[in-house]
């Protein structure tokens, strides 16, 4: 693995580099890089979009001809979002689906940049078949895995609690590279803590404990 990037990332200057429909195409295999996934529709260009304050970065990846394989978009030198197409799009022919399944999985067991995984799922319909092979993938490859529930303003704050907690004790049991956390593009919630779980993956810890004491610090002061 490459130095690890010593610059917590800005996403609002996230800037489309490249796609790759084949994994031979994708930028070098340096620096450090986090993967977007999940079933088409559910929310994933959405939440591209909150993270990055930009809505015309996740449109790109749906320009036809760009809906291929990967879509790239670099944060700065050493430090990369990837979105990987949205799987179970009843349009796309089944050779299609196969091949784009298989290069999928060889870019989740290959890629030494790749630092963690964001998994969307629609909070009314989470821990579809797909997305369980994709966690399977990602435990088999010692990847780290966070869970948003997108669409959680669809829900009363009970009922998505519930949903919350059901998610997190039914992947605990599978895995402790796994978290979950509630999401909503709508509503702009969960932002902060979705930026903490990247700023973790994307950024070297010395750097971040090194922050939190100029914090602890500064609030110890008298
Ligand atoms: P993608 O196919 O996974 O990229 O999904 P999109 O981001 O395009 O969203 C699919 C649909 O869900 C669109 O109609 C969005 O407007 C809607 N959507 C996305 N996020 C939210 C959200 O947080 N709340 C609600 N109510 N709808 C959302």
């Amino acid at each position: 693995m490459s130095d690890a990037p010593v610059k917590r990332p800005n996403y609002r200057q996230a800037m489309f580099l490249t796609s790759a429909s084949r994994l031979q195409q994708c930028p070098a295999d340096t620096g450090w890089e986090v993967a977007f996934a999940g079933r088409s529709n559910a929310g994933k260009s959405s939440a591209i979009n909150a993270l990055t304050g930009n809505r015309k970065l996740a449109r790109t990846s749906k320009t036809p001809g760009r809906t291929q394989l990967l879509n790239f978009f670099s944060l700065s030198d050493d430090q990369r979002l990837v979105d990987l197409p949205g799987y179970g799009f009843a349009k796309v022919p089944e050779r299609i689906k196969l091949e784009w399944t298989r290069q999928i999985e060889q870019y989740l067991q290959k890629r030494q940049s790749l630092r963690g995984m964001v998994l969307m799922m629609d909070i009314r319909r989470p821990l579809q078949d797909f997305d369980r092979v994709m966690l399977d993938w990602s435990a088999a490859a010692a990847m780290p895995v966070h869970v948003l529930l997108t669409k959680a303003d669809k829900l009363k704050k009970g009922p998505a609690k519930s949903t919350l907690l059901q998610v997190q004790a039914e992947l605990a049991d599978q895995s402790d590279l796994v978290s979950v956390q509630l999401f909503s593009a709508l509503k702009n919630s969960g932002l902060p803590e979705l930026s903490a779980v990247l700023d973790a993956w994307l950024t070297d810890s010395s750097v971040l404990d090194d922050e939190d004491e100029i914090v602890d610090s500064d609030a110890a002061a008298p």
